[in-house]
C-alpha cells in the first residue's frame, strides 16, 4: 500500500494568490477540478519566486494567472493513465519542472524538452506553470496556490522525504547552476569559473561549480549584494569582488596568475557593457556563457578578442531533467549550507510584497523567497 494523505486536507477550494494585473496581487478561492485520468493535482508545499517573476508580475498579458512555477509537494490526485506513465504514486513528495513539453517533438525525443515549442511561453496558447492565464481552465496553472492541477505532460523530480520543503523549492535554481556550469560550460578540475551576479541562479553556479570539482570560484557584485557574496563564500567561491570599487580584470588576473577564467557565466543582468568587460575575463580559448538578457545591442562588440583568444559565447537557457537531478543530489548531499541561501519563508498573503522585494523595490533584500501556500 502506498502512502496517501489524509482526506480531511482535501477541499473543495483552493486558495491562490493571483496577479491580476501589473503590480496587483488578490487571493481568490478556486474549485478543486475533476481530475482526468491522465491528469493529477498537487498539494503544494512551497514554491520558489524566481527572478522571472517580476517582469511577469509588471506584464498586462496575458490577463490574471497564478504565478510561480518552482513547485515542490505531495501528489494528492492521480489519474489511473497517469499513474501508469508518470512513476509517481499519491502521497509522493515531488519537484516540479516549468515545462510542459509535447512529448512528440524532435526536441522532445531527444531529451532537449527546453527547445519544445510548447514550453516557449511567448508563443500563444502555450501552457506552462507559473504563466498560464486562470482563463484557461482548470485554471489551478500556478504555485502560488494550495493546489495545483498535474498537466498530463508534467516533469516529476521525486524528493528526498527528509529534505525541507523550502530547501527543494531550490531545485530549479540551483538546477540551472548545473545546467550551465557543468553540462553546457564543462567545469571541472582545473578550471576557473567566474559568475557575474549573486542572485539565486549566480549562487546555484557557485554550488554546481563547487560540486564538479573546480579549481577556483569567483563571483562579482556589486557593495549592495556584501550579503549575497557572503553566502556565495559560504558556499563555496573562493574569491567574491565588488565590482563598483574594485577592478574585476585585476583581481582576476591576481587569483588567476594572469591565467584569467576559463568560464564567465553573466548572469547579472548588468546591461550590454557586462559583454565586452567579460569578454576581457576569459583566458584562451574561454568560453562566455549568457544566462539573462543583455537587455540591447552591445557597444563596439570586441569580435576581435573573440577571435584573437578564440573564444566561444553561448547562450543559455533553463535547465534539462538531468541538471535537476544533478542538483537535487548535491542539496541531499548535505555539503552546502543552502538555509543560508533562504532568506524568507512567506505565506499568500505576501506574495505581492515579496514580488516587489525579488524585483528591487523593498529596502529589504532578498537571495531565495519560498511561499508557502499553508503558512498564516
Ligand atoms: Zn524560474
Ligand atoms: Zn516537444
Amino acid at each position: 500500500m502506498h502512502q496517501v494523505r489524509p482526506k480531511e486536507t482535501m477541499p473543495g477550494a483552493s486558495l491562490a494568490a493571483v496577479a491580476m494585473k501589473p503590480r496587483l496581487t488578490e487571493l481568490r478561492e478556486f474549485p478543486i477540478p475533476d481530475i482526468p485520468p491522465d491528469a493529477g493535482l498537487l498539494r503544494v508545499v512551497a514554491t520558489g519566486i524566481c527572478g522571472s517573476d517580476w517582469p511577469m508580475y509588471l506584464s498586462e498579458r496575458p490577463g490574471p494567472r497564478i504565478l510561480g512555477h518552482e513547485m515542490v509537494g505531495y501528489v494528492e490526485k492521480i489519474g489511473d493513465t497517469a499513474r501508469e506513465r508518470w512513476g509517481v504514486k499519491e502521497g509522493d513528495f515531488v519537484a516540479l519542472e516549468e515545462y510542459l513539453p509535447c512529448g512528440h517533438c524532435e526536441s522532445c525525443r531527444t531529451g532537449e524538452y527546453r527547445a519544445c515549442l510548447g514550453t516557449d511561453r511567448r508563443l500563444p496558447g502555450t501552457v506552462r506553470y507559473g504563466s498560464t492565464p486562470i482563463s484557461k481552465p482548470p485554471s489551478l496553472w500556478g504555485g502560488y496556490s494550495q493546489y495545483l492541477y498535474l498537466h498530463p505532460n508534467s516533469i516529476f523530480h521525486h524528493v528526498p522525504p527528509a529534505m525541507p520543503a523550502h530547501i527543494a523549492a531550490m531545485a530549479l535554481p540551483i538546477g540551472n547552476g548545473f545546467q550551465w556550469v557543468y553540462l553546457d560550460g564543462g567545469a571541472g578540475p582545473g578550471k576557473t569559473i567566474l559568475i557575474q551576479g549573486p542572485g539565486q541562479q549566480g549562487l546555484g553556479c557557485v554550488i554546481a561549480a563547487k560540486a564538479s570539482g573546480a579549481d577556483t570560484i569567483i563571483v562579482t557584485g556589486l557593495r549592495s549584494d556584501e550579503g549575497r557574496l557572503a553566502v556565495a563564500r559560504a558556499l563555496g567561491a573562493d574569491h567574491t569582488i565588488m565590482a563598483d570599487e574594485e577592478n574585476v580584470t585585476e583581481v582576476v588576473a591576481r587569483v588567476t596568475s594572469g591565467r584569467m577564467a576559463d568560464i564567465v557565466i553573466e548572469s547579472s543582468g548588468a546591461g550590454p557593457n557586462i559583454i565586452n568587460s567579460s569578454l576581457a575575463l576569459l583566458g584562451r580559448r574561454g568560453a562566455l556563457l549568457i544566462a539573462s538578457r543583455v537587455g540591447g545591442p552591445v557597444p563596439n562588440f570586441d569580435v576581435d578578442r573573440i577571435l584573437a583568444f578564440r573564444l566561444s559565447l553561448r547562450a543559455l537557457r533553463g535547465h534539462s531533467y538531468q541538471a535537476v537531478e544533478l542538483a537535487l543530489r548535491a542539496m541531499a548531499s548535505g555539503a552546502f549550507p543552502l538555509d543560508r541561501m533562504s532568506s524568507h519563508v512567506i505565506g499568500l498573503h505576501d506574495v505581492d510584497a515579496a514580488l516587489r522585494m525579488v524585483g528591487g523595490e523593498s529596502e529589504e533584500r532578498s537571495i531565495h523567497v519560498t511561499v508557502e501556500p499553508w503558512k498564516n
